[in-house]
């Protein structure tokens, strides 16, 4: 344990701890453990029935312990009483690996040992919508293109720059914050880190944004599509690595700055893309944001198909600039956790294998896609992209057991889905 925790909670005036763990669908479990109680929490972890959540496990299972990682404590800015810690998860004295926190240490520990370590910012793009989710909770935010609407965004000064100062406090250095391409859509964007820290304070940025949008009588969603006709909300994962403090993508020589392993890692991801889509666009309604028709606005912003580019937002990936590339395919569905866990295993695969990402395109895939043959299509639904991933040896290698247990789960919530009779249905079959 980095940090006492005991002590900390005198410092800082933390009377109570959310001992957390995210399961494999993102959802985040916790107790609220009184501070007098941590310092044995953190020794034989906070216990639960993991059946209950989405893990795969068995009603009649010990005991799932979390023991909660003292070093990534974050105290809640708007209810600073509260500390928030993400836990491991440990079954039968052994880490559990099919839990996406544990998979990710592991492929970072796997990294490490080749001396390189990665480091993402994220874009967690959401909906302020109203309470019972029907529509943006803004009636005057009705522009057909929303996008950076000034108007519009102070309008909801008083959530965005409380959600910026809390950010601010927490020291993850915020930039910018905008309105996004779709009505009632926003963007908060902070400096990129270290894999595993990104990722908790990803986990964390949702949590934040949906409890201080509730303070504020809104409701915050981070789902994909909501609203069919608007630009869905990505979660767009920026990418660099890193060896001894030096970044190996940056290579000046390079017409867009990227370095022979940085071609590599894209080689990688562009080779699983398909079998990753099953992880970075985890739901139903994620197929709805890739691969969909023009929005009001013009563009998706989405990507159709497994291409990548230089600074050009119709495709995949994009090279902003130099010494990092931009994944475009994550949604706001997307676990925090296996988002990086994902990026890590296909990039250092292509790595490894040397893979060739293929010419980069400069077109407007949206336009002019049709115009290039055999380009790869992104999956069209939840099912294609988990049989992709059940075939993908290179990711149930590099995931281990955890792919056969995120496959149960998502397979059973594709069949669930498929018992749904949608009013589309009725209107296109009643009179066949
Ligand atoms: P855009 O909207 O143009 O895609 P944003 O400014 O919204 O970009 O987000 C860019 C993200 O990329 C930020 O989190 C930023 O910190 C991160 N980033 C910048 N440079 C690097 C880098 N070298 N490695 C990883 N992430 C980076
Ligand atoms: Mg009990
Ligand atoms: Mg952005
Ligand atoms: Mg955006
Ligand atoms: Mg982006």
């Amino acid at each position: 344990m980095s940090l006492d925790l005991e002590t900390a909670a005198k410092e800082r005036g933390i009377k109570y701890f959310l001992v957390s763990y995210t399961d494999l669908f993102g959802t985040q479990r916790a107790k609220l453990v009184p501070a007098a109680a941590i310092a044995s929490t953190c020794r034989s972890g906070a216990g639960f029935a993991g059946f209950a959540t989405w893990l795969d496990m068995s009603p009649a299972d010990s005991d799932l312990l979390a023991i909660p990682d003292a070093g990534a404590l974050i105290q809640l800015p708007w209810r600073p009483e509260v500390g928030w810690l993400p836990a491991d998860l440990v079954m039968d004295e052994r880490p559990v690996e099919q839990a996406p926190r544990n998979l990710l240490k592991r492929l970072i520990a796997e990294a490490a040992d080749l001396g390189l370590q990665m480091k993402t910012g994220v874009e967690c793009e959401f909906f302020l919508i109203t309470a019972d989710g029907a529509e943006p909770a803004d009636m005057s935010d009705r522009q057909m293109k929303p996008c950076y609407d000034q108007s519009a965004l102070m309008r909801r000064y008083d959530v965005i720059s409380e959600i910026c100062d809390a950010m601010l406090a927490l020291g993850w250095n915020p930039y910018q914050n905008d309105h996004e391409d779709a009505n009632g859509q926003f963007e908060m964007n902070w400096d990129y880190a270290d894999a595993l820290v990104t990722a908790d304070r990803h986990a964390f940025f949702k949590y934040m944004t949906r409890s201080i949008a509730e303070k504020h009588g809104l409701r915050a969603t981070f789902m994909p599509k909501p609203f069919a006709d608007l630009t869905g909300s990505g979660c767009h994962a920026h990418v660099s690595l890193w060896r001894e403090g030096r970044n190996v993508f940056a290579d000046p020589s390079d017409a867009t700055g990227l370095s022979r392993v940085g071609y590599h890692f894209i080689g990688g991801l562009i080779h699983s893309a398909d079998a990753l889509a099953a992880i970075t666009n985890p739901c139903v309604n994620s197929y709805k944001r890739i691969n969909a028709p023009r929005t009001n606005s013009g563009a998706t912003w989405a990507p159709n198909t497994v291409t990548y580019s230089g600074n050009n937002r119709t495709h995949m990936i994009r090279i902003p600039g130099p010494g990092r590339f931009e994944f475009r395919l994550a949604d706001g569905a997307v676990n925090p956790y296996l988002l990086q866990a994902a990026i890590l295993a296909a990039g250092l695969d292509g790595i490894r294998n040397h893979r060739d990402p293929g010419p980069r395109l400069d077109i407007n895939m949206y336009t002019d896609g049709h115009t290039v043959e055999g380009l790869k299509r992104l999956p069209l639904n939840m099912l294609d992209a988990l049989r992709a991933l059940s075939g993908s040896a290179i990711l149930g290698e590099a995931l281990g057991p955890f792919v056969q247990s995120y496959l149960k789960l998502k397979n059973e919530e594709w069949n669930a889905y498929c018992q749904h009779l949608t009013q589309w249905e009725r209107d296109t079959t009643l009179d066949c």
